[in-house]
Parts: structure tokens; sequence; C-alpha cells
């Protein structure tokens, strides 16, 4: 089977590997010139994290991760006001688990399909066109070519998902809440493996110093509008307006987003869609069913997803169609269920109130207790499936 992928994120890289591990002929088209690195600072857990570990990825992964030792949460003068150590979070969750850019965890999983998959950079699908026996895809740079069947992993704010099943809108939930993310070099003071979160009403921001002299931020923050300025100086303006006099660090680290260039920005929200499939086309990860990063866990999910997919057209034969049913009878259930217990989390990234901020504080200072850590972290985050074994 030819297989067009359009996305190399997290979860195209993945199916590609598990496809061109099954014999099928995977090829990945991705907007970007170039693999994406860098990027927010990620949790990585559960079923994505056996999925990893049956690709051989684990110990890439844990030497390029960092095991961090606390999440520490400070007020407006930086003093400590609560916190856990961070291994509650990995035994709650009941796998293993670790944290890395985003960009790391994608280059490693794209560095595993070496060269049996072909990659199209700097291009993305302009046309598709769905026959009975194939489709027909046209590139906005490369032509035309033909394949048995496309699946969009383009994320979030999926084209794929745009040309085959229709406008954003219909789909999207916007959960009310704004993020933000950037790195720098340099920046001071580092407190090493710690997580640092400073909650006020109605915002948060949070730093994690990493290798290389280089810290990551974090802003979430409340926003009834979900329009958001599409150039970085707004985004940056936007940011200055909301956290200028927000205390902490919070001046310094404006500062900082001066001399960058990269800024991720976006609403959060989730994807919420009642069929995955259309004809030969098939969605997965976020572009199917994000859980946004409220779940702290679309990486692994996305991977999960991936692996299934591979593994039922596997299964199949030649039958999609009967092979597209399989995956989302097995996934839509554990992405909706997923996608209810991170929806219910958002108030934690951006509390509501004064009360909010210190009943959550009396919660994390909890959170040292295995069995409440367990209460509050293991039950919405652990991941209630069972991988199939699909023969390899
Ligand atoms: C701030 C933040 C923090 C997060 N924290 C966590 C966390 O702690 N743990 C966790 O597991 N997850 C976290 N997530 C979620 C996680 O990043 C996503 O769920 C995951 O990346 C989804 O993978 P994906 O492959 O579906 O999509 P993506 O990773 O978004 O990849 C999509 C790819 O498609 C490409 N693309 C887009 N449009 C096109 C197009 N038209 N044509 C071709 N290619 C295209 C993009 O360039 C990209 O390479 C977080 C997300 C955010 C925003």
């Amino acid at each position: 089977m030819r297989i067009l992928i359009s996305g190399a994120g997290i979860a195209g890289p993945a199916l590609a590997y598990w496809l061109a591990r099954y014999g099928m002929t995977p090829t990945l088209v991705e907007r970007a010139p170039r693999l994406r690195t860098g990027g927010y600072v990620i949790d990585f857990w559960g079923a994505g994290f056996e999925v990893a570990n049956r690709m051989g990825l684990l110990p890439d992964l844990l030497r390029t991760g960092y095991a961090v030792r606390e999440v520490r949460v400070v007020d407006r003068n930086g003093q400590k006001v609560s916190g856990f150590p961070a291994d509650a979070f990995s035994r709650a969750v009941g796998s293993g688990f670790t944290s890395l850019p985003r960009g790391d965890l994608a280059a490693t999983i794209y560095g595993a399909l070496g060269d049996t998959t072909e990659t199209i950079f700097g291009d993305t699908i302009a046309h598709i066109d769905q026959t009975k026996d194939d489709v027909q895809v046209t590139f906005e740079r490369h032509g035309s070519r033909t394949f048995d069947l496309v699946v969009g992993a383009d994320g979030l704010h999926s084209h794929v998902r745009e040309l085959v099943f229709g406008p954003e809108q219909q789909f999207e939930r916007y959960l009310g809440i704004k993020v933000a993310a950037f790195e720098a070099e340099g920046y001071r003071p580092r407190d090493e493996l710690v997580y640092m979160m400073y909650p006020q009403v109605g915002q948060e921001v949070s730093r994690f110093s990493m290798r290389n002299d280089r810290t990551m931020f974090l802003f979430t923050f409340a926003d009834s509008d979900p329009k958001s300025p599409s150039d970085l100086a707004g985004q940056k303006a936007l940011l200055r307006d909301r956290f200028a006099r927000s205390g902490w660090e919070c001046p310094q680290i404006l500062a900082a987003m001066e001399h960058v260039n990269d800024v991720y920005f976006d609403r959060v929200s989730q994807i919420r869609m009642d069929r995955w499939t259309q004809g030969r086309t098939v969605l997965i990860g976020d572009a199917a069913a994000c859980v946004s990063l409220l779940a702290g866990e679309g990486t692994g999910l996305a991977m999960a997803e991936a692996y299934v997919l591979a593994g039922e057209l596997r299964h199949g034969g030649g039958d999609y169609i009967a092979a597209f049913a399989r995956y989302q009878e097995r996934m839509m259930p554990f992405l909706k269920r997923k996608q209810e217990s991170a929806a219910q989390s958002a108030s934690s990234f951006a509390p509501k109130s004064a009360c909010g901020i210190t009943f959550r504080n009396f919660v994390t200072r909890l959170l040292r207790l295995p069995f409440v850590a367990d209460f509050f972290i293991g039950r919405g985050l652990r991941d209630d499936i069972k991988l199939p074994d699909y023969g390899f």
C-alpha cells in the first residue's frame, strides 16, 4: 500500500515507522522546510511510552530527557508556597516517564525511519481526489501523485481535515485558554531539574532550565476571545500586556522574550469528531482528537493511535475499510475519556480565583503522599488501554 501521511510531527513519523516495518510504503509530506526542533518541554508516559519501547527508542529518549526532581510553586516574590517531588507523578501514572523537548521526541522518532520513508519537506497537499480505487493528490509544489490512502497527521489545525471533513470550527472546542512558549539562552536564575510555576488568577507562568544553558518558558492565560494576533509582534504585545505587572520574574522573562524570534502561540483547544475516516482518508494524532496540553499526554496518545492504525492496516491485509473501522473503535472511546478528563483540569492552568490557587497549592502540597497523588493524578491520567500485539 502506498500511504501518504501529511505531517512529520509525532503521529506522522510514528505511523510511517510501523507501516514500513509491516512492508507498506509510507510517504511523508511536511509543510516546514525541515524537521521542527526544540519547542516546549513535554511530559511523556503511558501508552506512548510503551509504543516507544516497542520501537526501541527508550534508551535515546531517556538519555535526551530530563528526570525532573521537583515541581515548585512560587508566589509573586519567588517564595516557595507549594510543590511536590516529581516522582509522585511518574508513580501515579503507572508507567515509565520522562520530560523532553517536543522537537527531540519528534527527531528521535523520525531518526528511527532510516531510509524506509520518502519525506517531502516544504510542501503541503493542495487537493485530494478520492476515487473507488485510489487517491489522486495534488501538492502545492511537487505536482500530482497517486496513493492508496491518505493520513492526516498534521496537528490541531489539520489541513487534511479541512480538505476532506470540512471547516475546523465544526470540530474545535476552545477551552478558553491561550498558550505561549519560547526558549531563551543564558537566562538566570536556573533551578536545575526543578519545574517552576507561578500561578495567578487567570494565568500562569512556568520555567524549566534545560541543557546548553537554555531555558523554556510557558505562559497560559484565560481569554474568552478565541482570536489571537497572527504576527509575532502582536503576540509579544499581548503577552507583555497580560504579564508585565505580574510579579515574580515576569518582567525579566518578557525581556528575554524580546530577543527571541520563535514563539509558539496558540489557543488551547480540543478536536472532537464523531468519525476519523472518510473514504480512503483517515486522521490521527491532534488532527483527529487533540486532547490539548491540559492532558499533558498528546504526544503519547498520538503514538498510540499511530501504532494501532498501522497494526490494524497490517491485520486487515488490503481491507482498509475494516482496518479504519477497528482503529476508530479501539481508540475513539479512550481518546474521548482523555478529552473529558483534560477539559476538567482547565482551571489548573488559569486558576479562576485566589481561593482556587490556595486550594490548588494545598492539594499540590499533599501530592507528596502516594495515595493522594494516586487519587488526584492517577485517576484521570493513567491509560486504561491495552495495546494490541500485532506480531512484532
Ligand atoms: C504548550 C504545549 C504543551 C504540551 N505539553 C505536552 C506534554 O507535556 N505531553 C504531551 O504528551 N503532549 C503535550 N502537548 C501536546 C503535543 O505537543 C501534541 O499532542 C502532539 O505534538 C501531537 O502530535 P501530532 O503529530 O498529532 O501533531 P504535531 O506534533 O502538531 O505535528 C503536526 C505536524 O504537521 C505539520 N503540518 C501542519 N500543517 C501541515 C500541512 N498543511 N501540510 C503538511 N504538514 C503540516 C506540522 O508542521 C507538524 O510537523 C503539548 C502541547 C502544547 C501546545
